[in-house]
């Protein structure tokens, strides 16, 4: 495991990033599955190089099961609280709930990448199948500019969206069809050698393992939140109306995926775009469009996926409770996410969160305040500035010598190093602000 997370924060992609890995695990009982999950997350907790480094990937999920390693007395109990000691000091690893994931997806499987799911899919032998399937892409529609276009009227707003959709299906088919035009010896390792689990022959059709559903291809949203803002003003979490609202349109997007599938033959779900640029993206064209709108495009950013709005004091409970209405019909991609303070001294706390979340959401990440100073020993969260981020006790910046590490996506990054999108910066640097407040979140933690 040491070593392969050596080999993986040391190789460099021709785009010049460290390459996107997740590792998924958690569920063997026999005794090596029992090491090998050990190893994992001792080798994270210890760190990277002499000055003991968060890693940054491959990103780790860690799955609770009830009955295997959710209570105490349950055989892989160990290994959670190891899984939770890890995460109040290194963020991940991130976690999956199985049940959940079983019913939200149709079985159980870890992410690709941070956040999409294959969902359940059995071959002509009856046997389920996820290794060797795959997502075709993502087309991702401004749920925001529709919201602004109706200009509070909602049946206006119903309309322009099936408009919209019509065209997110004509890119989603063209998508799929330009895929198909590949021949298995284009990329003879995925079609030909076994990487996408059946082996074809060189003038086979390469649709032959996409058709029936095996494939995914996915229908992304963003900014539920600043859609509930347009129509119900910016504090509508509360708001029954304005909640049933947004579950509606998520559910509208959950019906047309299905219509297609049936079309088309292939699985089109419903996926809450990471939007590591498109947040910043979608709100700069609507701040040219539309202008500066209050608490939509006047931030700099827009909501990622089904996400709490994040300016806003809450704790990790109600983020749950009002988060979890959603995943059901967007299970072809979603993640959640809860802010809290430095937990290292109190791990139970962070454990509280992920025993209340488990019946109720699928995929849970960690932000906590992991920062290190290497000038003045400093440990704990650095400060935002326009600048970059900075240790609060002696003023460092120089990446050469801290260790920031913040989520900026469904991965962490360490945005001291790499230059961050000016929206991701600004949602980053809102998160960090609320969480040094000292906000109900960080005391809800602190209880917990
Ligand atoms: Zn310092």
């Amino acid at each position: 495991m040491q070593a392969l997370e050596y080999e993986i924060n040391t190789l460099y992609s021709s785009q010049g990033q460290t390459p996107f890995t997740t590792v998924g695990f958690g569920l063997g009982t026999s005794w090596i599955e029992r090491e090998i999950q050990k190893a994992i997350l001792q080798i994270r907790i210890e760190g990277l190089g002499k000055e003991k480094r968060t890693a940054i990937f491959p990103k780790l999920v860690f799955t609770i099961k009830k009955g295997l390693n959710f209570a105490p007395g349950e055989p892989n109990y160990d290994i959670k609280s190891l899984a939770v000691d890890c995460a109040t000091k290194r963020m991940y690893p991130d976690i999956l709930m199985y049940d959940k994931i079983v019913e939200l997806t149709g079985s159980f499987k870890a992410p690709m990448g941070c956040r999409s799911f294959l969902q359940g899919w059995h071959d002509e032998n009856g046997k389920e199948v996820n290794a060797g399937r795959m997502n075709l892409g993502v087309v991702t529609v401004n749920l925001p500019r529709i919201a602004l276009e109706a200009n509070g009227d909602t049946e206006k707003f119903w309309k322009i969206l099936e408009e919209r959709l019509d065209i997110c299906r004509e890119a989603l088919v063209f998508k799929v069809n330009r895929v198909k035009d590949a021949t298995p010896e284009n990329a003879p390792i995925l079609y030909q050698f076994g990487a996408f689990g059946k082996r074809l022959e060189k003038d086979q059709s390469v649709d032959e393992l996409f058709k029936n559903k095996r494939a995914t291809v996915s229908l992304g949203y963003i900014g539920l939140y600043e859609v509930g803002a347009a129509f119900y003003g910016p504090d509508w979490e509360h708001n029954a109306e304005a909640k049933a609202f947004t579950v509606n349109i998520v559910k509208n997007l959950w019906e047309h995926c299905n219509d297609w599938g049936n079309e088309y033959g292939y699985h089109f779900s419903v996926y809450g775009t990471p939007s590591e640029s498109l947040t910043d993206t979608f709100c700069r064209l609507d701040a040219e469009k539309f202008g500066l709108v209050p608490n939509i495009t006047d931030k700099d950013y827009y909501t990622n996926s089904f996400h709490y709005d994040i300016r806003k004091p809450v704790t990790p409970f109600e983020k749950l409770d009002f988060e979890k209405d959603y995943p059901k019909y967007c299970s072809g991609g979603f993640i959640h996410y809860c802010e809290y303070p430095n937990l290292k001294q109190n791990p139970k706390a962070l454990e509280a969160v992920w025993d209340y979340a488990y019946d109720k959401i699928g995929y849970l990440g960690t932000n906590t305040p992991i920062d290190q100073c290497f000038e003045c020993g400093f440990k704990g969260e650095f400060m935002p500035t326009e600048r970059g981020f900075k240790c609060p006790d002696c003023g460092n910046t120089n990446p050469e010598t801290c260790d920031v590490v913040k989520r900026t996506c469904g991965y962490l990054g360490n945005p001291q190093k790499r230059p961050m999108i000016h929206g991701r910066h600004k949602e980053i640097v809102t998160r960090v602000k609320h969480m040094s407040l000292g906000n109900d979140a960080t005391s809800a933690a602190r209880q917990g």
